[in-house]
């Protein structure tokens, strides 16, 4: 079948994609590449993929778009899901004989209920979809297809789940998706080199962090991995292909869970000099940071959460602090960037926990920072707990705003919704606006032209985001 893989248009800036792993518009215009649909891409002969946020691509475009096309499969989100499915309504009017498909999380976990509410929609897939798609895309009939849920007469079927892939290596490239579809200079990421290319070099993660969405819902416990010679000789392709690519990003969940192995992917890209970072959990040792520092690494993007050792302990993240602080001390001495991501309204979590969070960012000091608000989304053990003790607002329907921005759908008796929301200003007013960082950020600007031009942009929409929070709070 002739097949567009389809990152529905959304809110303006909405980084909804197949890539995101929180979908939102965040405070500086960020998109990361839409790699769970560039994977199946990869498997179908001549389809095409595009990712309309980030490219600008208007409904009524892709619309036109879509009268040449047999099958459509869209990638959504709980926050995008009803836009999703008008996007779906308004591609089935002009071409009704359109078959149209989801995949995400959202429909891994929720596949009937998306059916019911989504009739342009004839079928979803469920958790690893890749050869799901592959399948429907080659004709098989829907009944024999592992991991589908559709209609038949009017009634919902479920097909058995679809084995998780075990030989990574056998999953085409998809940066050859990348160079053929997409175009690098749209995907923007604050905290990395542009342009940047993201993938894989493995699914799944072995903790069980309990707001984590993906390892719950598509991807699993297991790290499941590429050998180091398939992620090198991918990027030896990828740099032929896209030479203007400054920087590669390893999306894995936590791609340092296998230290050995990151250390040997380390060493092949030494030997191409290539700029490299990636996802780690805040526990990888002095010695392993080393290697992969002196082969390339420039950048950790690090899941802290929080300074609140009870909360570490709620969410099962399996940290300790003082483990975290002394992976920071190393990486600062190693001259390795951090990216520290923190989270606001977990479970345990009060305006003095807010505090000691602040506090403990602002002394461990990470490059940057990002700044979420707790997310409950189906499928993980965090909504679980939020519906069993009544911490929903709106039945957790409302995970973004209007503007695509996060909004806080999770109140506690001692902690609001409006608190949790106002946190995030706060948080990021108080790490940034402090002489030393300042200073640190203005040098920054100072050594290169390029640089001085993106951070202005970016303090722009940076002050744009929180007047917004301000003139709603
Ligand atoms: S360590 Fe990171 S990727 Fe793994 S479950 Fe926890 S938050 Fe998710």
């Amino acid at each position: 079948m002739k097949t567009l893989f389809l990152n529905a248009p959304s809110f303006d800036g909405f980084d909804g994609g197949a890539g995101a792993r929180y979908q939102a518009t965040r405070e500086i215009r960020s998109f990361w590449y839409p790699t769970w649909l560039a994977q199946p891409a990869a498997m179908v002969p001549g389809s095409r993929l595009v990712d309309a946020p980030a490219r600008g691509v208007s409904l009524a475009e892709v619309v036109r778009m879509v009268e040449d096309y047999e099958l459509v499969v869209m990638h959504t989100s709980t926050p995008s899901f009803a836009s999703d499915a008008n996007v779906a309504a308004a591609l089935k009017a002009v071409n009704p004989r359109l078959t149209i498909g989801f995949v995400g999380a959202h429909v891994a976990i929720l596949p009937e209920p998306s059916l019911n509410a989504a009739p342009a929609v004839d079928f979803v897939a469920r958790h690893e979809f890749d050869y799901t798609i592959k399948e429907v895309a080659e004709g098989k009939p829907l009944a024999a297809i592992d991991g589908l849920s559709y209609r038949r007469d009017g009634v919902v079927v479920h097909n058995r789940d679809r084995a998780l892939i075990h030989n990574m290596d056998e999953l085409p490239y998809v940066s050859d998706v990348y160079a053929r579809d997409l175009v690098p200079e749209d995907y923007f990421i604050g905290y990395l080199k542009h342009p940047y290319m993201s993938l894989y070099t493995g699914r799944g993660c072995k903790s069980r962090c309990t707001f984590c969405l993906w390892p719950q819902t598509i991807a699993g416990h297991v790290y499941r991995t590429r050998s180091p010679k398939h992620v090198a000789d991918e990027i030896r392709h990828a740099r032929a292909l896209m030479p203007q690519i400054q920087e590669f990003f390893f999306d894995d969940d936590t791609f340092t869970d296998d230290a050995p192995r990151a250390e040997a992917i380390a060493r092949l890209l030494g030997e191409q000099g290539v700029t490299w970072s990636c996802n780690a959990k805040a526990n990888v040792r002095y010695e392993t940071l080393k290697v992969m520092r002196e082969n390339g690494l420039r950048l950790l993007l690090v899941g802290y959460e929080t300074g609140n050792q009870q909360i570490l302990h709620n969410i099962k993240k399996g940290m300790r602090i003082e483990v975290a602080r002394r992976f920071t001390e190393d990486c600062h001495k190693l001259g390795i960037a951090i990216h520290g991501t923190f989270i606001v309204g977990l479970p345990g979590e009060t305006r003095d926990t807010i505090q000691q969070t602040i506090a403990f960012a602002k002394e461990i000091n990470p490059h940057t920072i990002q700044v979420s608000i707790a997310a409950p989304y189906p499928g993980t053990h965090l909504y679980d707990q939020a519906v069993e003790n009544g911490w929903l607002v709106n039945d957790g329907k409302t995970l973004v705003a209007n503007s695509g921005f996060q909004v806080s759908s999770l109140s506690y008796p001692h902690l609001s919704q409006a608190d949790i929301f106002e946190a995030v200003a706060d948080f990021y007013k108080r790490f940034y606006f402090r002489p030393r960082k300042i200073a640190a950020i203005t040098l920054e600007m100072l050594a290169s032209w390029d640089m001085m031009k993106r951070r202005l942009r970016e303090g722009v929409e940076f002050f744009r985001f929180l007047r917004a929070r301000e003139g709603r709070a």
